[in-house]
């Protein structure tokens, strides 16, 4: 029997350090128990949240009706013919340190993604020009209180989204996830994952934050009109959100005790015990901002969980 708590405030749960209670909160430890606590909740007809290291998440200050789960279920097998199978609460650093150990390469990228593996297949996480979906081959998921195995084309990943963001996906809880991974130089992949955390030591500000709070933009038209947009950038047909922030005069904005980063104009940065509320409105100015003068309206890549107004 796995232990239950009531009204456990999430924002220690989250890397923004925001956000309200959850109305029940259980730790799993293991695939199994995460999807035994999933089938006893959807068959319930409770609403269900999983959190992995809520790096990617704003609960709101009213709170997470039903289930959290806090996805901590990390064992990870390697098969002689290079097949990766992994528990979805692992983290991808340890994903990465030790599938290289064996010789296997392809997610350097994803160093310094402070996630599950779980929490990156919902926003199909990313960087360097690499995504996680793309080594995925399939994944065991619960949905209405039954597990299965799914190939990965069940997630429909696209840029920062999968059907785990959707409606109809929010219910579904993914338990261990299949991966294929390129056999290969296992010293020069290290050189490349520490060179992109070299990379992101510069450009990102320190905590507490969710990373980028908004989608870049894929709109060819504007990206052509914006002449101080990188050549690559313009011909790729892709505007940064941190671009139009930064445009607006976000870059080091304040409201309450949330802020945009002087550092990287599309990361919040929780400064002063912000409210989930606090760090929601500074957002909406900055979507409100860039929509009236780029006609664009953003879109958050953090995921708004619970109770919002
Ligand atoms: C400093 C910093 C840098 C970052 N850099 C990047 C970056 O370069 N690229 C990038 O893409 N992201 C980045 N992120 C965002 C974030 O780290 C990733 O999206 C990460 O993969 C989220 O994993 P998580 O475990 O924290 O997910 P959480 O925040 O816990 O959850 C995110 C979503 O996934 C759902 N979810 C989690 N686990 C499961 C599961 N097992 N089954 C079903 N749904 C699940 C949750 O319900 C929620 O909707 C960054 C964040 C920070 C703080």
């Amino acid at each position: 029997m796995l232990d239950t708590l009531a009204h456990v405030p999430l924002a220690p749960f989250t890397t923004l350090r925001a956000g309200g209670p959850a109305e029940r909160l259980i730790v799993v430890h293991t695939a199994s128990e995460l999807a035994e606590a999933a089938k006893l909740s959807q068959l319930v007809g409770e609403p269900l949240t999983v959190l992995g290291h809520g790096s990617n998440v704003l609960p709101s200050d009213a709170g997470v009706p039903g289930t959290v789960l806090v996805n901590r279920s990390k064992e990870l097998c390697i098969e002689p013919d290079g097949t990766v199978t992994a528990d979805s609460g692992i983290a991808l650093q340890d994903l990465f340190l030790k599938t290289v150990q064996h010789g296997l390469t392809g997610l350097e990228f994803a160093v310094g993604i402070p996630g599950t593996l779980g929490g990156a297949l919902a926003s199909n996480a990313g960087a360097y020009r690499s995504s996680i979906g793309s080594h995925v081959t399939a994944v065991e998921v619960v949905e209405g209180g039954r597990v299965r195995w799914e190939s990965a084309d069940f997630l429909r990943f696209s840029y920062r989204h999968s059907i785990l963001r959707e409606e109809q996906g929010r219910r579904i809880v993914v338990t261990r996830v299949r991966l294929r991974l390129q056999p290969g130089d296992s010293w020069r992949a290290l050189c490349d994952a520490r060179e992109f955390q070299r990379q992101r030591i510069l450009k990102q500000p320190p905590p507490a934050s969710a990373g980028s709070f908004f989608k870049n933009v894929q709109d060819p038209d504007l990206a052509r009109n914006l002449p101080n947009l990188p050549l690559a950038l313009r011909e790729a047909g892709v505007v940064p959100a941190g671009f139009l922030l930064e445009a607006v005069g976000m870059r080091g904005f304040r409201h309450g005790g949330a802020m945009f980063s002087h550092r990287h104009a599309n990361f919040v940065l929780n400064v002063a015990r912000a409210t989930a509320g606090e760090i929601r409105e500074l957002t909406e100015i900055a979507k409100q901002r860039v929509l009236e003068r780029f006609g664009k309206r953003l879109e958050e890549e953090v995921l708004l969980i619970g109770r919002w107004a």
